[in-house]
Parts: C-alpha cells; sequence; structure tokens
C-alpha cells in the first residue's frame, strides 16, 4: 500500500533480538526507542517522535517528568521496599494523600492494573457474601461486552475478545456479560439478588475509545444504588486527568463505591495501581485474605504521591480538556475518504479507519512514524490517539500537521 522508510540496521539488531528471545506475545510497531522527555520519544537512530499512545495512559505526566524522576532517585537510595510484614514511613502517608485527594476511606495498593483490578473482584464479591448476604458460591458480577480490564485468567474469563480469551479455558464462572452503554440491559440484570458488582470502564479504551451516551454513568451508578450493586469503576486509563477531569466518572458527578486506578499513578516509572473504597467495603478483607509482595512499596509510593501532585501542580486535566478539544475539532475538519468517526473525551481520543484494506490502520500508523508520531492500531481499524496530558497548543498543531501529510500518503 503506502511506502515507508526502511529499518535501520541499529534498529533491525534490536527487533531481531526481540523476536529470538522473547515470547511473541505482542506486534510491536518497528520503532526502538531509547529515550524520552515530556511528549517526545527518541529512536536509536536518534529521531524524534511525538509519542500518541503515552504508554497506553501512563505516561499523563509526560516522559521522564523531572519531579516523578527526583523522587524515584531520592526515595531508590533510602528504601525501596519492606513488604508489608513492616510498616514504611510512606505508605500511610500516600494512603493519606490519595483517599483525601479522591475522597475515599481507605485504599488498598498493588502493582500492575489487573492486580487492581481483581482486588476490586474480590473485594466486591466479599461484601456481597458478608454484607449483601449473598449465599456462599453465588456472587456474581455484571460486566460489558467489550470490556478490556487485563490479562489473567479470571479477568479473561469474562472477555468478548476471542484474542484474549479462546484457548486458555475453563473460565472463571460468576460473571454476566451485557451490553456497554445499555441501561435497560444493566436494570434487568442488578434484579438478580446474587448479584455483588457492576465493573464497568467509563470509556472503553482498549476496544477503540467507545464513549457512553451522556448520562449513562450516572444513570448506571443510580440502578446500581436501588438495586444494592456496587458501582466499580475502571479507571486505570480514563483516570487520573486523561480525559480532562481527574476521573472519567467526574464528568457525570459520579462517586463509585469501589475505584480502581493504575497506570498514570507512577507517571510511568514503575507499575503502582490501588483500589479505593470506604470502610464498610474495604474492611471486608482482613489480614492475611489478600496482598502482593510489592504492593505499598515505599518506592511506589514516593512515586505516586509526587505522580499525583504533578498532575495537579500543572493543570494536567484542565490542558487535556483544552487540547484535547481543539485537537477533536481539528481532526474532525480534515476531509478525508478513509476516517469514518472522530470520537474521546479530553486527551484519550480515537479516529476509526474505513478502508477496505484491513492493514490500512496499521499502514497509516507505518506513514505517521515515518513522519514522525507514533500511535498504535487497536482493533484493526481503530487509531488510539493519546499524547502526554502536558501538550502545548503549538505541539498539537505541529501533530496535526504530521497527521495531515501522513492521510495524504494514505489512498
Ligand atoms: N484496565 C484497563 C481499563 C486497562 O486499560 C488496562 C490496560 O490497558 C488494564 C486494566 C490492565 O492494566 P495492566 O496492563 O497494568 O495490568
Amino acid at each position: 500500500m503506502i511506502e515507508t522508510l526502511a529499518i535501520s540496521e541499529a534498529s533491525q539488531h534490536f527487533l531481531n533480538l526481540e523476536e529470538r528471545y522473547g515470547a511473541h506475545n505482542y506486534h510491536p510497531l518497528p520503532v526502538v526507542l531509547a529515550r524520552g522527555k515530556g511528549v517526545h520519544v527518541w529512536d536509536v537512530d536518534g529521531r524524534r517522535y511525538f509519542d500518541f499512545l503515552s504508554g497506553y495512559s501512563a505516561i499523563n505526566q509526560g516522559h521522564c517528568h523531572p519531579r516523578i524522576i527526583a523522587a524515584l532517585k531520592e526515595q531508590a537510595e533510602q528504601l525501596t521496599l519492606t513488604s508489608r510484614a513492616f510498616y514504611n514511613n510512606l505508605l500511610g502517608e500516600f494512603e493519606e494523600y490519595i483517599t483525601k485527594l479522591l475522597g475515599y476511606d481507605k485504599v488498598l495498593p498493588m502493582n500492575a492494573g489487573v492486580e487492581a483490578v481483581e482486588t476490586a473482584l474480590k473485594l466486591a464479591r466479599r461484601w456481597g457474601y458478608d454484607k449483601k448476604g449473598i449465599p456462599d458460591q453465588k456472587a456474581k458480577i455484571i460486566v460489558c461486552s467489550g470490556n478490556f480490564h487485563g490479562r489473567t485468567l479470571n479477568v479473561i474469563s469474562f472477555s468478548s475478545d476471542p484474542d484474549s480469551r479462546n484457548g486458555f479455558g475453563p473460565y472463571m464462572p460468576g460473571y454476566e456479560i451485557i451490553p456497554y452503554n445499555n441501561l435497560d440491559a444493566l436494570h434487568r440484570a442488578v434484579t438478580d439478588p446474587h448479584v455483588a458488582g457492576f465493573l464497568v470502564e467509563p470509556i472503553q479504551g482498549e476496544a477503540g475509545v467507545m464513549v457512553p451516551d451522556d448520562g449513562y454513568l450516572a444513570q448506571a451508578a443510580t440502578l446500581c444504588k436501588e438495586a444494592g450493586v456496587l458501582f466499580i469503576a475502571d479507571e486505570i486509563q480514563t483516570g487520573l486527568c486523561r480525559t480532562g477531569m481527574m476521573l472519567a466518572c467526574d464528568h457525570e458527578g459520579v462517586r463509585p463505591d469501589i475505584l480502581i486506578l493504575g497506570k498514570a499513578l507512577s507517571g510511568g516509572a514503575l507499575p503502582v495501581s490501588a483500589v479505593l473504597a470506604d470502610d464498610d467495603i474495604m474492611l471486608c478483607i482482613r489480614p492475611g485474605e489478600h496482598g502482593s509482595t510489592y504492593g505499598g512499596n515505599p518506592l511506589a509510593c514516593k512515586v505516586a504521591i509526587t505522580a499525583l501532585q504533578v498532575l495537579q501542580d500543572e493543570m494536567m486535566a484542565e490542558n487535556a480538556a483544552l487540547q484535547g478539544e481543539y485537537f477533536r475539532q481539528q481532526l474532525r475538519a480534515i476531509d478525508h475518504s478513509h476516517i469514518s468517526i472522530v470520537r474521546g473525551k479530553g486527551l484519550l481520543n480515537a479516529i476509526v479507519i474505513d478502508h477496505p484494506h484491513k492493514d490500512a490502520a496499521w499502514e497509516l500508523c507505518l506513514k505517521l512514524r515515518d513522519f514522525g508520531l507514533l500511535a498504535k492500531p487497536t482493533h484493526g481499524h481503530i487509531i488510539r490517539l493519546a499524547p502526554p496530558l502536558l501538550i502545548t497548543r503549538a505541539e498539537i498543531d505541529e501533530a496535526l500537521a504530521i497527521i495531515r501529510t501522513s492521510l495524504q500518503h494514505f489512498a
């Protein structure tokens, strides 16, 4: 289809190493990155790119944010891990900081996003048994089709994506999949007295930035409340200023019963995730019933406090809202026969490619790379465009120029 630049010898070396020695569980865009700063990354040949994936929204604060890296270095020289067998002088500080910031009684820190999802699901089941009186082994969680909550066996058990799920059975029971953005289906599902929780992404990121109708989250939360079902928001990708507010749920004034965070909680420095809830829910799990060796380690706590401070001090939610609005408006103004939809909120955006060639979005991403912008297709024909949140208007304009030029080569 489109002519793309040849891979350099230096880059090819690293591609070969990964191909030869690494599991083939990813299909990366052929570009080998060696450095990052703010909205930019550089490859091994010194070529500069805009990063419009931002580590799947883990790099909201920009690459190697100086304050986050300073905190990381400083703490790394003091104490990195105690395990939860002992107290450390940063966990409590982090717990106080994040719970006061987000308005919850308690937090439970983990590492990868999917671990926080697992934690939330365990918490909901336990709450269902202890507080709602669901008979033993009967707890059910409602989830949405098109969901993405991570890769563990439990979580893929309720995935509707064949690539994530097929060939990994047997699957964990206790889940019901309903259509996303469908309040009637939720209304019906929550009438089952065995339902403990409803797990939902406020915007489905991996599914291709599927933004639900206005009012969906608020009404879903109300339906859950009326039915005595926990509203569990997975804000791992949508949270921490990405969509133009601290949480995507804030757009509708929704306060989830259980809130799940990850990714940008460390600004890309190390895996840090967390589950927040009030005492009535969080204290259902007692000592010895759940945990993680690295969860709540002092290095992660120090970095997470700083990452959260940076988001607020640099007004990243406000910038995401402002630049996002402008970015979508400019994208929509591009008249190109193969872009069928532009959608998103804040700086979580996607364009949908309408092209007969099944690899068209991939080819366009190669062209974007050649002109200096990195993005990755999801589900074949959708390209997510999600730069770090400190991006300026001038940088957005530069990125738009790259997108326009790339599209001129895309017939
Ligand atoms: N939940 C959502 C909404 C995500 O987007 C992701 C990752 O993309 C996860 C959970 C899993 O996070 P992790 O890859 O850190 O386990």
